[in-house]
């Protein structure tokens, strides 16, 4: 009985003929007024989810929403199937805030959509108290859920005080979404929104159609960078760069070499970045060059390449920023350039960072990001496992690891030195000064140890820093290294190191580029 009835208001409301992938599972649940937490990739249909409880349950549907375009955007696709629903921030004047909580009064809303920080406010906690009291509370919504844990990729304080309203109103059901499924993430929403035996909908995160592959970033790397959009004439591909002067620069150079493209950033205006926005959109322009600033919330289907031309700071934002690719189901493009600089200037800026738990997870989640980049395992299991999903396809045939493994060649000669030179320096030095070292710099640290005197000095000028840095960090992977955390890292010896000085052991590192870039199959 039930379940025809949930079929039907799909069709009546929605025009949709059937459910997506747990869609009808979640809804049911959420008829039955459990509590529940979504876990659910872009694009996978979690607006539905509460939009159709909401017409069916008796009372009012409050739906938490970070951001005032995506609210706009949904009330005015529900007004348009003629649903009754509309929103409240701080985008409205005081009159029209309250005739729209006044309709809400009256009856007249089944669903209103509210900023995290509007929810809180005494005058809004009063107008729930009273809708409480008389037409009643159907549901609570709280979507992009992920915003109350620092975790998350979008952390937002007042996401944490949401849990209060689970003491004010006790028998209102909680319904939280959120496309972030990391176990860490997915713990803070329990714990914060204070869910009561939840079910947990948690779907898989896997994207059959986005391709994944890494490119180490050199020198040559720009010139790649032109020859993928080159070989892509008209698709629209989004290049993301982690600051707002690296757009400015990319574009810029882009444009010169006959490239057409906007850049979008924070530092613009919002007219500016609205209006390139739009003409990406629109495709009056193929190539968007952004900052992480551009994309949440926008809906394009036919994005054919993501490219990471910087490193991400995590792999969560990793995922949602390549996840733009592709959303129409065909197959798409995630490309990311990686090199130890990079690493190495994401460190400075979190050493920059004041707050120590803050820090710390950052630290986490580069590594985890490096991880990914270093890996000769299939990047999609990588990226999946992330988010504690077991892929158990022994080749996913869509990732450079799965399509066009790499080589490996013997090092060991190389490794040796790198070892013997923090033996020689009695391991109390970072990275950067070993390679100093090897490659024979003249800085004053060097002089002040009189590390210039050392028979490793210089015996490694024909290789680049990122190419020793490479060899360091994969050093530590191979668990050659051990790394000590005295305020700043430092490197020791242990029995692995000893058994490759002593000849005993092998280093083998990854031939670094692929013999022909650009294999990775699409299709
Ligand atoms: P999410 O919030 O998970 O990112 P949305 O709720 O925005 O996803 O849904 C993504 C798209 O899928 C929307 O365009 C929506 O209209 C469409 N959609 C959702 N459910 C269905 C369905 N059952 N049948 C067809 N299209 C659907
Ligand atoms: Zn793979």
């Amino acid at each position: 009985m039930k379940l025809l009835h949930v079929e039907q208001a799909l069709k009546q409301y929605f025009g949709y003929d059937s459910f997506r992938p747990g869609q009808k599972e979640i809804v049911e649940a959420v008829l039955e007024q459990q509590d529940m937490l979504v876990l659910m990739p872009t694009g996978g249909g979690k607006s539905l989810t509460y939009q159709l409880p909401a017409l069916l349950l008796p009372g009012l549907t409050i739906v938490v929403s970070p951001l005032i375009a995506l609210m706009q955007d949904q009330v005015s696709r529900l007004q348009a199937n003629g649903i009754e629903a509309t929103f409240v921030n701080s985008s409205l004047p005081y009159e029209e805030c309250a005739r729209r909580e006044r309709a809400a009064i009256n009856g007249k809303v089944k669903l209103l959509y509210v900023a995290p920080e509007r929810l809180l406010k005494p005058s809004f906690l009063a107008l729930l108290e009273h809708i409480n009291k008389t037409n009643g509370l159907a549901l609570l919504a709280v979507d992009e859920a992920h915003c109350v844990s620092e975790w998350g990729h979008d952390f937002r304080p007042e996401y944490r005080q949401i849990g209060t309203l689970r003491d004010r109103f006790p028998q209102l059901p909680i319904l939280a979404l959120t496309a972030t499924a990391t176990e860490r993430v997915r713990q803070d929403i329990l714990d914060q929104l204070k869910l009561r035996q939840p079910t947990v909908y948690l779907a898989s995160f896997n994207r059959p159609n986005l391709s994944y592959e890494v490119r180490s970033k050199h020198k040559g790397s720009y010139a790649e960078l032109v020859q993928i959009l080159r070989q892509k004439p008209g698709e629209s591909i989004i290049i993301y760069c982690l600051s707002r002067s690296g757009v400015e620069k990319l574009s810029t150079d882009l444009n010169d070499d006959g490239i057409p493209n906007l850049p979008y950033h924070a530092g613009l205006s919002a007219k500016v970045r609205s209006e390139h926005q739009e003409r990406f959109i629109r495709d009056d322009v193929p190539v968007l060059v952004a900052t992480i600033a551009f994309g949440m919330g926008i809906a394009k289907p036919d994005v054919r390449a993501v490219i990471h031309y910087d490193l991400p700071k995590n792999l969560e934002g990793y995922y949602q920023e390549s996840g733009r690719a592709g959303r129409d189901g065909e197959p798409a493009e995630c490309i990311l350039f990686f090199s130890y600089s990079d690493r190495m200037r994401t460190e400075y800026f979190i050493a920059q960072k004041e707050n120590e738990q803050q820090q710390a997870i950052a630290l986490k989640q580069l590594q985890q990001v490096i991880k990914y980049s270093e890996s000769s395992q299939c990047r999609r299991r990588l990226l999946l496992g992330y988010f504690s999903e077991d892929f158990l396809e022994e080749n996913c045939g869509n990732c450079d690891n799965c399509v066009q493994p790499l080589e490996t060649e013997d090092r060991t000669e190389d490794a040796r030195k790198f070892l013997t030179c923090v033996y020689q320096t009695r391991e109390r030095f970072g990275f950067t000064h070993i390679i100093d070292i090897l490659r024979g710099a003249n800085t004053q640290k060097i002089r002040d140890y009189r590390h210039n005197q050392l028979t490793t000095y210089g015996c490694g000028k024909q290789y680049s820093r990122d190419e020793w840095g490479t060899i360091a960090h994969t050093l530590l992977q191979q668990g050659f290294l051990t790394e000590h955390h005295d305020g700043y890292p430092t490197y020791h010896l242990n029995a692995n190191a000893v058994k490759l000085l002593k000849g005993q052991a092998e280093f083998r590192l990854k031939v670094t580029t692929r013999p022909a870039h650009g294999q990775v199959a699409t299709a």
